[in-house]
């Protein structure tokens, strides 16, 4: 398999086990239809996912690398890192995963109190409606019950009325450190990649701060083209990436037909210059 930028890889993206709303299976047969040649599934916090996902890229002639995207508390912020090509039965990465995926439900009934309070009610069983996995309930259910109860047109005006800082809805959780979801990741055998780092508001310090820490516990990948980022900030990360001797990754962040914007494997290319994550990771994929 030639490992070079070019690759169709779709390294991001979300099934029922997490916030989206395909199955593992109907995800696999969707990127395939996109052209991906190499997938990975990244449900939030679970790798319940990866045995079935491994057997949906092979049945469809996909390569495939394990994946997660661990939610991390980091200066008093919340930063994604994504986690590629480690074992997904490992002990470490299961436990951690578990303690990380616990104190969703308080939270999700606090974030219903916090709505009642505004006048939406029911918040809790209607965004439950919605959820794959118990232990899984998420600000996205949330959004879909607001968005299907008529309380807001679509799930980008529920994030910018509720659910985010300062606004009904939000109830401040502490999620992972960075050490220790690196660590998780390293330790199995992967590559902790930080996630859409174009969405968080950092300032250019605070950046600094997270890649040199995420580095010197061991970090190794930044995304830089993601469906999450302007086509400015695939140009800026591309950077950063070149910078810090970052090896780059690409995924869609997909997690259902009718909220994303783009489809799995759809996204412009790597850039030619950057050496891209998959080339690290050739021995840890599933063919
Ligand atoms: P949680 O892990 O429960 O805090 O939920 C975070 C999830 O909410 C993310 O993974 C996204 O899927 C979704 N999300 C967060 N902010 C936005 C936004 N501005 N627009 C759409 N979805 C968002
Ligand atoms: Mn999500
Ligand atoms: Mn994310
Ligand atoms: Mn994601």
């Amino acid at each position: 398999m030639n490992l070079d930028p070019t690759l169709n890889a779709d390294l991001h993206c979300h099934s029922v086990i997490s916030d989206g709303t395909l199955t593992p299976e109907a995800l696999a047969e969707r990127a395939k239809a996109g052209g991906v040649q190499l997938w990975a599934l990244t449900d939030h916090d679970e790798i319940g996912g990866q045995a079935r996902a491994i057997a949906a890229a092979r049945a469809n002639g996909m390569a495939y690398l394990t994946g997660t995207e661990i939610s991390v508390t980091f200066a008093g912020r919340v930063v994604h890192i994504v986690g590629l090509g480690f074992d997904h039965e490992s002990a470490e990465m299961i436990e951690g995963l578990r303690a990380t995926r616990g104190g969703r439900e308080a939270r999700a009934r606090e974030m219903a109190a916090s709505l009642a309070q505004v006048g939406i009610h029911g918040a809790f069983e209607g965004a439950l409606k919605y959820v794959g996995n118990p232990e899984l309930i998420s600000r996205t259910h949330f959004a879909r019950f607001l968005v299907d109860s008529g309380h807001c047109s679509d799930v980008p005006e529920v994030f910018r009325r509720f659910l985010t800082e300062g606004k009904p809805g939000f109830v401040e959780h502490r999620w992972a450190t960075l050490k220790n979801a690196v660590g998780w990741i390293t330790r199995a055998g992967g590559i902790a990649v930080i996630a859409h780092p174009g969405r968080y508001d950092f300032t250019p310090t605070e950046e600094y701060a997270l890649i040199t820490e995420f580095m010197a516990h061991g970090g190794r990948g930044i995304e830089v083209v993601t469906g999450s980022h302007t086509t400015a900030e695939f140009e800026q990360y591309a950077n950063t990436a070149l910078e810090f001797g970052l090896l780059a990754s690409r995924g869609s962040d997909f997690h259902c037909p009718e909220e994303s914007r783009i489809a799995l494997g759809t996204l412009p290319a790597l850039q030619a210059r950057l050496t891209p994550v998959w080339a690290e990771l050739a021995d840890r994929i599933h063919q």
